[in-house]
């Protein structure tokens, strides 16, 4: 919406092994190439576990592919003795643009409080990958009423620290915990109240021109027969994807919505 470009983004989560991702790329870009698809319109990317980064990078590069990709996760911290962490500076010589920071995935089983995926952002931003900063209920607070509250204050508290020019820069992705992986899918009006009010909270905090320029996503059960109604709101600006990112058909249908 209004000269934000949409994004459409597949979180494969912990699966798929290298050769698995290749065949998965490279079909998606013949079937999007089939499809006409237009990059310009539309960005497509992919967020493969970190092992296939590096083959979904030959890929890419090699055959000129306008798919851009990004990793799920990213250390807080620059380099040194952190066994098992991957940093930003590592992504961003992989190619990566963008990185997944603070998926509700990671804020449950790893322990992400808001003031580390902050620091995520901002150590993505200092490399120049983009991140992808990810808020969203529990149903209980859904069924409370207290979602918008919630979110818009987990969004402050996760770019806490960002400069202004920073924040310009960065993607928010809505995800009802509720709707990851159930099927269940927020409707269009639900997605769009938190969107706005997440905007709302953008333009309050660091302006009119930062907030209207940063692509909100909704994540959560997106499909193929639900992504075009979504889209048509006027502060969903993409899609995080998640299930259905993993067959080619889906993902393809999803990111020609229009
Ligand atoms: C996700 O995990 O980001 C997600 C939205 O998953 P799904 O599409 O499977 O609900």
């Amino acid at each position: 919406a209004a000269g934000r470009t949409p994004l459409i983004a597949g979180n494969w989560k912990m699966n798929l092994n290298h050769q698995e991702a290749v065949v998965l790329v490279q079909k998606l870009a013949w079937t999007l190439s089939d499809k006409r698809h237009d990059f310009a319109a539309v960005e497509v990317a992919v967020f493969p576990p970190f092992t296939d980064i590096r083959s979904v990078q030959t890929l890419v590069d090699g055959d000129k592919m306008r798919i851009t990709y990004g990793a799920q996760n990213v250390s807080t911290h620059e380099s040194g003795a952190y066994t098992g962490e991957v940093s930003a500076s590592m992504l961003a010589k992989l190619g990566c643009s963008y990185v997944i920071v603070g998926h509700s995935e990671r804020r449950e089983h790893y322990g992400e409080t808001d003031a580390i995926v902050a620091q995520k952002a901002k150590i993505a931003l200092k490399h120049k990958i983009t991140p992808i900063v990810c808020v969203g209920e529990g149903l209980e607070i859904r069924q409370a009423g207290d979602h918008l509250e919630h979110c818009t204050g987990q969004t402050e508290a996760s770019l806490a620290g960002l400069t202004d020019a920073e924040v310009a820069e960065v993607v928010i992705a809505y995800e009802p915990v509720w709707a990851i992986g159930t099927g269940e899918t927020a409707t269009a009006q639900d997605a769009q109240e938190v969107c706005a009010g997440i905007r709302e909270r953008l333009e309050k905090l660091y302006g009119a021109e930062v907030a209207g320029g940063v692509r909100i996503l909704y994540g959560g059960s997106v499909k193929p027969n639900n992504v075009a109604a979504l889209m048509q709101e006027g502060d969903v600006d993409g899609a995080l994807v998640g299930g259905a990112s993993l067959s080619v058909e889906d993902f393809a249908a999803i990111s020609r919505y229009y």
